[in-house]
């Protein structure tokens, strides 16, 4: 990367004296200077903003959800060709490479799975009449986690509410039922009353059920989308469709929508549903892969300054490609893109902020923020202090972006609404507050207590989120414009603003 000490913009009288003197007079003359020297122009910010283009940002997202990289999952192939590519284009458009890397990639280590073959099938029982076939739909009745245990379970399924075992809350779904060798069915939510923060997320459940001896674990959701987060490699798991869960519930004459609501409302509902299945899962062996977050740099101008440093990330990894191509084009081709986006807008200026704006694609995000968690608790050496992260989550759709976390922040929040009325007019942003726990790559930032916030598309579904489906198809362009614009003139802003 080439290091300029100099804002084109200084009268040029200035540079030749600066050449003519010293080293060390030259160092004398660069503190002397005013440290709130011009930055860009108004016209300069603007026709960088212009660079980011609906255009150039689906191009990116065609080629990151292209078949060639299957899916990106976090540590194999596929991940590491989108990972290169982005890597090759961050070189291309001048930017810094982060110490101690010493390259774009920050590497680190986790453990992956997987499945082969997975099968769920429904047992009659005696005399009854079911024309339906006893073999699940993949992915339509259920679909394996994929980073789940193996097995191959004949037994029982037992209902048990939401799956939670919080005795000191006051609820323990598990009271009352044997679960120990069966097959355990829960339903995805909490009720409306009191903290779950540590009992919601779908691997406590895994855990709770495994725990109370269970053999196999099924989660009832609205959809059945591919998981990959699980935690558990000791039990087989799978997520599977309220119509599903109704079949097996119906000897017991209810069904999901009527457990729902007195779940809800902190009643409590298990019981055995007298309804055998045969739940098969073949895992691939549990390894440890090597990954890495594709980290680039564009370093800060003030010396006073310079250790601190602006976060701008989105994640590149998705949910791979078992059993079909899971394109990922919204989650998160479109952050990734937006992303590169702003990075080479940013790197077309001429001039460099006060502070130094840091790009950084993270890998994992799908196996628990892994790549985010590594980075915030790793960051790159000589950079002091993060002052903000903006990260981009599923911006391909819709006419604005959520920023969760914008109510925490005032500051971000006026940064990205000042930006959006100069760059992308009429783009909607909505603000939210956020607590302690949070699903997506601002969290382990937030936990340290830096202003961190992540932005999601507004205003339109997430089309086939964690599905097949989720393909270019479905992609909004001038989305990804208006939220990269808004981005960078934010970015811009608070890497940039006077101490
Ligand atoms: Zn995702």
């Amino acid at each position: 990367m080439k290091v300029r000490f100099f804002r084109r913009r200084e009268p040029i009288v200035g540079r030749r004296f600066v050449s003519g003197v010293s080293g060390v007079s030259a160092a004398l003359v660069l503190l002397a200077a005013p440290l709130d020297a011009a930055g860009p122009s108004e016209a300069d910010l603007a026709r960088a903003a212009a660079r980011i283009t609906a255009a150039s940002a689906f191009q990116t997202v065609e080629t990151l959800s292209a078949p060639g990289m299957q899916g990106r999952m976090s540590g194999t192939d596929g991940y590491r060709r989108a990972a290169d590519w982005v890597v090759s284009e961050v070189r291309r458009a001048g930017l810094g490479v982060a110490e101690p890397f010493g390259e774009y990639r920050q590497p680190f280590t986790h453990g992956l799975g997987g499945v082969e073959s997975a099968s769920l099938t429904v047992l009659p029982i005696e005399g009854e009449k079911d024309a339906r076939p006893p073999e699940a739909v993949l992915l339509e009745d259920f679909s394996p986690m994929v980073n789940g245990g193996s097995g191959d379970v004949t037994a029982e399924v037992v209902f048990v509410g939401f799956g939670f075992h919080a005795p000191g809350l006051g609820r323990d779904d598990y009271a009352g039922v044997d679960v120990k060798g069966k097959v355990v069915l829960a339903l995805r939510g909490e009720p409306e009353t009191g903290e779950w923060k540590d009992h919601r997320a779908s691997a406590s459940r895994t855990f709770a059920a495994e725990r109370a001896g269970a053999a196999a674990f099924l989660l009832v959701d609205g959809a059945v989308t591919s998981t990959n987060n699980s935690l558990s490699r000791a039990i087989p798991e799978a997520m599977v469709s309220e119509g599903f869960a109704d079949r097996l519930l119906a000897g017991q004459k209810i069904t999901v929508a009527e457990l729902r609501k007195v779940l809800a409302r902190g009643g409590t509902a298990s019981f055995g549903t007298g309804r055998n299945v045969r739940f098969t899962v073949k895992g691939v062996p549990w390894r440890e892969v090597t990954t890495h977050n594709v980290v680039a740099v564009l370093p800060g101008e003030d010396p006073a300054l310079r250790g601190e440093y602006v976060v701008l990330g989105a994640h590149l990894d998705h949910i791979g490609d078992w059993p079909r191509l899971n394109p990922g084009a919204d989650d998160n081709a479109s952050g990734s893109a937006t992303l590169l986006e702003v990075a080479r807008a940013a790197a077309s200026l001429k001039v460099r902020p006060r502070r130094a704006l840091v790009f950084v694609w993270f890998a994992g995000e799908e196996l628990g923020l892994l790549g985010a968690k590594h980075f915030a608790s790793h960051p790159p050496a000589g950079l002091s202090k993060c002052v903000a992260v903006l990260n981009l989550d599923m911006l391909g759709v819709g006419t604005g972006l959520y920023v969760a976390g914008g109510e925490n922040f005032p500051a971000i929040r006026s940064a990205l609404e000042k930006a959006r009325d100069r760059f992308a007019p009429g783009f909607l942003l909505k603000s939210g507050r956020i607590r302690g726990e949070g699903r997506a790559d601002h969290a382990p930032f937030f936990e340290l207590g830096i202003p961190a916030v992540s932005l999601f598309s507004s205003g339109a579904e997430h089309h086939g989120y964690h599905s097949p489906d989720d393909t270019i198809f479905h992609i909004a362009p001038k989305a990804m414009e208006a939220g990269g614009r808004t981005v960078f003139g934010a970015a811009w802003a608070l890497a940039d603003e006077k101490p």
